[in-house]
């Protein structure tokens, strides 16, 4: 019996000639065709040998080829609707760009840029050159210049200052911002020498005056922006700080993490430092990140002294940690926004976000809440709820904005709120929600294209794996390994 079922498996030429296969061949090539006609030949005579009695027909094979095929063929980098609650998700690629951002990289993309040329002149020209003016003006320092993003910055600044010397920095600021970004490895790699001091909770200006000698390259202040150190606690503040630095011939350099460019509270949302003030507080470098508050593409600015930042660009390490002109391009673009900060929240996606009203969000979330408690079926019950976003990357880590989204509760408990995380995963534009305890909560802050989530929805499938899914890892390796 098995051996007459397999026997009557259809040979990979008679699936190739289906009008599916046709499809399968206009879509992908014959090459891959081909592989993935024979994997999933090789599937179904596993399935028969295991003791499974459905002989599929070449039809069959050949779409569930294409199954396969297409959903080998999405991106893993496609775009996903962030119900996170977190705004700027650092593993969910952060932020979305202005549109004037995305024009620009598009642009600069399709085209030849002047990136290193002067068209006035004719002559080469500086890369930095076409931010450059612009950061100046937005942050009030002498000069400025962008590479990879703010951990390069860090790196190449204490590189250029203290590599062989003495980095004066307090306890309380040798964070880890997450991954392998921890202050003193990062100092080692640049090649200072860390002088910790004070304790994790106080440091004092003696400690630094008296850390300082010939051997001091730079003195660190870093924004310890994910966490707050409350209570029996003493910082010394830039103002202050830059006093001793100064006294001392010794630049302070000023990591701000996150910075922003313009006054939060105006968006409602707790002060976080600016980079205009914190080189008026004295510091003669300030280094900032171009995707977190400040809502651009990836990138590390570094502002500051004149004489500092050509020393900067002189490090040859700079050229190993700068940016294309896509970047370039986007980055322009959204500091131009910056120019009208009234229009920030009409242009900037992460403005927008970020000052959404509460009452908005909830309304997106009530009108879409029949249609996620129809996708959900009966075993889950879905209602709408209060709930509170963060800002995320590490900014403004204490506070919380007021938001609303949906709860969704299982009936049956067990591991169906996160079966369910995991098929909302699965979509074609898949939903990233957050598990609370007991309950998956999807809070729309981030929404916009409401439209696209609610025909998303209908794909959400109940059955836990398919004849697709399951040989997934098997089938790449046999892709990659086959003649
Ligand atoms: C986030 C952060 C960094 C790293 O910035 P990236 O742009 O993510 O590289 C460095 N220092 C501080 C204080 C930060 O908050």
């Amino acid at each position: 019996m098995k051996s007459t079922r397999l026997r009557n498996l259809p040979p990979v030429d008679t699936v190739l000639n289906t009008p599916a296969a046709g499809i399968l061949i206009e879509r992908f090539g014959r090459a891959a065709s081909t592989n993935a006609i024979r994997d999933t030949l090789k599937d179904a005579r596993a399935a028969l040998q295991t003791g499974g009695c459905f002989v599929p027909s070449a039809e069959h094979i050949a779409a569930q080829s294409l199954a396969y095929l297409e959903k080998e063929d999405r991106s893993a980098l496609r775009p996903l609707f962030n119900l996170s609650g977190t705004v700027l998700h650092t593993n969910l690629g952060r932020t979305a760009l202005a549109e004037a951002a995305i024009e620009a990289a598009v642009a600069a993309m399709r085209n030849s840029v002047a990136l290193e040329f002067d068209l006035e002149t004719g002559k080469r020209g500086e890369r930095d050159d076409h931010v450059r003016v612009l950061l100046r003006s937005l942050t009030g320092a002498e000069d400025a210049t962008v590479v990879n993003n703010n951990a390069a910055a860090v790196l190449l600044c204490l590189n250029t200052l203290a590599n062989g010397r003495e980095a004066v920095v307090s306890r309380g600021e040798l964070i880890e911002i997450g991954g392998a970004f921890r202050m003193p490895e990062i100092m080692a790699r640049a090649g200072a020498r860390l002088v910790e001091i004070g304790t994790t909770n106080r440091t004092h200006p003696r400690d630094y005056a008296s850390a300082l000698n010939t051997e001091t390259g730079v003195i660190l202040k870093v924004h310890t922006s994910n966490y707050r150190i409350q209570g029996f606690t003493c910082e010394v503040g830039t103002w202050e700080l830059s006093a001793i630095a100064n006294k001392a011939s010794i630049p302070l350099l000023h990591d701000l993490g996150s910075g922003s460019l313009i006054d939060l509270a105006a968006y409602g949302l707790e002060r976080e430092p600016t980079v205009r003030e914190a080189l008026a507080e004295g510091a003669d470098i300030v280094t900032f990140s171009g995707d977190k508050l400040l809502g651009g593409p990836q990138a590390g600015f570094v502002v500051g002294r004149r004489d500092l930042i050509a020393a900067i660009n002189r490090n040859p390490m700079k050229r190993a940690l700068r940016v294309d002109k896509i970047r370039l391009a986007a980055i322009e673009a959204t500091l131009k926004l910056y120019r009208d900060p009234d229009r920030l929240a009409e242009r900037l996606p992460t403005m927008r976000f970020l000052a959404r009203p509460r009452q908005e969000i909830e309304a997106c979330a009530a009108r879409a809440l029949p249609h996620v408690a129809q996708a959900v079926g009966d075993a889950f019950a879905v209602e709408l709820c209060q709930c509170r976003s963060q800002v995320g990357s590490g900014a403004l880590p204490l506070e919380t904005i007021e938001s609303a989204g949906l709860s969704i509760r299982a009936s049956a408990g067990g591991r169906a709120i996160e079966d369910l995380a995991r098929r909302l995963r699965a979509l074609p534009t898949p939903v990233i929600g957050r598990i609370e305890k007991d309950r998956l909560v999807l809070d729309f802050r981030c929404l916009t294209d409401e439209e696209a989530f609610l025909s998303n929805l209908p794909h959400l499938r109940n059955d836990a794996t398919t004849a697709t899914d399951a040989p997934v890892s098997e089938r790449r390796a046999s892709l990659d390994g086959q003649p």
